[in-house]
């Protein structure tokens, strides 16, 4: 077997350093807070988690717990604090469209998670800046953005080709189309230039910019593909299927391709794909995390810019 498996950690470490050492040489302090307003152990889990590794990277992290009735006033009060840089929500809170309503509710130059409706739309749109001078650039949601980090890390991306152009001639099959993580990923590919297949249960769409790249942004179609038809011609696999049940078929996965799995669950027979694939990432969680870090970073220099304007 030559299957080369690749941690998150690894791909993590050197954003994690470079994170590092800018908050040390800039002698800076910016801020996170999270707001905890479910039971949720798995979002506590997570919180534990965010705060450890802030304190590593010097980033000061602070936990606000309070009952969902009250959170958005609690969102408020941090969106109007200056000593406040970024704000983050552990999702579900209400578990409906009322979570929409909060996460238009966090400043959008205070949302490290890139979920606020403007940043949703650009990514959608293919809109890569702020500003018409092009000095900032959205904020794009943290696990997405993530596996596109463990794309580039990889060499997935071609960096021969022009930034925006990078994944031309790739094909990418997605097996998850969730809001959060997997239509989003398949519309940043296929900005990027990629075929992208797009699985979920109820069948799969294409995302893409044309022959030659004509779109300026992508376009999605309806296919009556299967699993089994694209499997076979994808350079790379995504997987996020939350259910420890789900295993996707080894024997379809074209040799030598690049299996990624981002679910909580190992959607991957961790012994039968390593017979296949030629890149194996079993799990992104810390990548996702280092991209949160490096989106605050990134909302504490805009804060800056627009004080100093
Ligand atoms: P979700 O339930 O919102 O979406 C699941 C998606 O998978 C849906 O599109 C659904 O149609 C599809 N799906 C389910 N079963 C399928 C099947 N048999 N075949 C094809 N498609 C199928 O979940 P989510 O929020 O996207 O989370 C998915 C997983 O990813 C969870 O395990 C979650 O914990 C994990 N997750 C990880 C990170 C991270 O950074 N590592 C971040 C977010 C979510």
């Amino acid at each position: 077997m030559s299957c080369k498996v690749i941690l998150a950690q690894s791909i993590a470490a050197s954003y994690r350093d470079e994170l590092k050492d800018t908050i040390k040489t800039r002698n800076i302090c910016p801020k996170l807070v999270g707001f905890l307003a479910n039971e949720d152990p798995a979002a506590a889990k997570y919180a534990e988690w965010t705060a450890k590794t802030c304190a590593e990277t010097g980033i000061e992290f602070e936990l606000r717990k309070c009952s969902r009735n009250e959170l958005e006033d609690k969102i408020v009060e941090a969106n109007q604090d200056v000593d406040v840089h970024g704000i983050m929500v552990y999702y579900p809170v209400f578990g409906d469209r009322q979570d929409q309503y909060l996460q238009n509710v966090v400043d959008v130059g205070k949302d490290v998670e890139g979920l606020h409706h403007k940043y949703v739309y650009n990514m959608y749109h293919n809109v890569r800046f702020l500003d018409e001078a092009k000095t900032k650039k959205c904020i794009i949601p943290c696990t997405p953005l993530g596996l596109v980090k463990v794309m580039e890390y990889i060499g997935i991306y071609n960096s021969i080709l022009p930034y925006g152009n990078r994944l031309h001639g790739r094909v990418v099959t997605i097996i998850n189309r969730s809001e959060i993580v997997g239509r989003p990923l398949a519309a940043l590919l296929a900005n990027d230039g990629a075929k992208v297949y797009s699985v979920d249960i109820n069948g799969i769409q294409e995302f893409h910019r044309g022959v030659g790249l004509q779109l300026k942004k992508h376009e999605v179609c309806e296919t009556t593909l299967k699993v089994e038809d694209v499997l076979p011609l994808s350079d790379v696999v995504i997987t996020g299927v939350p259910s420890p049940a789900y295993k996707v078929p080894s024997h379809l996965i074209r040799d030598g391709a690049t299996c990624i799995n981002f679910s909580t669950f190992k959607n991957f027979d961790g012994e039968e794909i390593k017979k296949k694939a030629a890149i194996y990432v079993p799990a992104v969680g810390k990548v996702t995390v280092a991209m949160l870090e490096r989106n605050l970073i990134r909302l504490y220099d805009y804060q800056n810019q627009d004080r100093a304007a």
